[in-house]
């Protein structure tokens, strides 16, 4: 689960990260300050049974588990301050298998993200959790999916390959770009050179739930943004 607070902000010291507790790490990047809270084990475990095969049923448990008392402020630091601010609506364009030829489709989702307040420091938190890219409208698992069916050649071409999933070409090779850069920066030159493209993203898709959860959380400590984040 990730806590995203957005906000204008100059670029200050880009070294290494100052970390204030084990729950919380604050990560700079160049225009942004983006700020997660891990979840306390006792509340991840409850999600190993979860499938990514439906995001949106994902989505909701999440949303429905979150026990506001185990927040920690990402910005000051202070327990037991967050309570509902507002909430807002949004697209998530997920990959799911809802029809009977027992294929996947991209759906358009409403989803409602939640929104906290600090009663200390006064500033507004977003809850994401870990299906949702931050600032992209293709959740995590379409992604991922979409990335996999191109290194496989499941489709004729890439056309109609974007075709299937509704999204523009463009869009799609922009995806892709920030597919291999992420996959770079996580594995480091050497390993990026040995492990490709199709094993990196077939060991994403067989991953469990709670390993997925664990990647994109390594990954976001990393580097201050999510994998697959600046696509859009
Ligand atoms: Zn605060």
């Amino acid at each position: 689960m990730l806590i995203i607070k957005t906000r204008e902000r100059k670029r200050e010291n880009p070294s290494h990260p100052k970390q204030r507790s084990p729950f919380k790490i604050r990560v700079k990047n160049s225009y942004k300050t983006t700020i997660m809270i891990r979840l306390n084990l006792q509340l991840c475990k409850c999600f190993k049974q979860i499938s990514f095969e439906n995001e949106i049923t994902a989505f909701n448990r999440y949303v429905s588990s979150v026990n506001i008392e185990t927040l920690v402020c990402p910005f000051c630091g202070a327990k037991h301050a967050l309570s509902p601010f507002a909430s807002y609506k949004r697209h998530l364009v997920t990959y799911n298998n809802n029809n009977s030829n027992n294929n996947n489709v991209a759906q358009d989702n409403i989803i409602i993200i939640s929104r906290y307040i600090c009663s200390s420091c006064k500033r507004t938190h977003t809850l994401l959790p870990s299906v949702i890219v931050p600032y992209m409208s293709f959740s995590f698992n379409f992604t991922v999916y979409l990335i996999y069916d191109y290194f496989v050649h499941k489709y004729h071409s890439v056309e109609a390959m974007c075709e299937h999933y509704c999204i523009a070409i463009s869009t799609f090779y922009r995806i892709l770009k920030k597919f291999k850069e992420h996959k770079q920066i996580w594995l480091g030159l050497l390993e990026d050179k040995l492990i490709s493209n199709l094993s990196f993203v077939q060991h994403i898709i067989n991953s469990s739930f709670d390993e997925l959860e664990d990647f994109i959380i390594q990954f976001f400590k990393q580097n201050g943004s999510s994998f697959f984040q600046g696509t859009s």
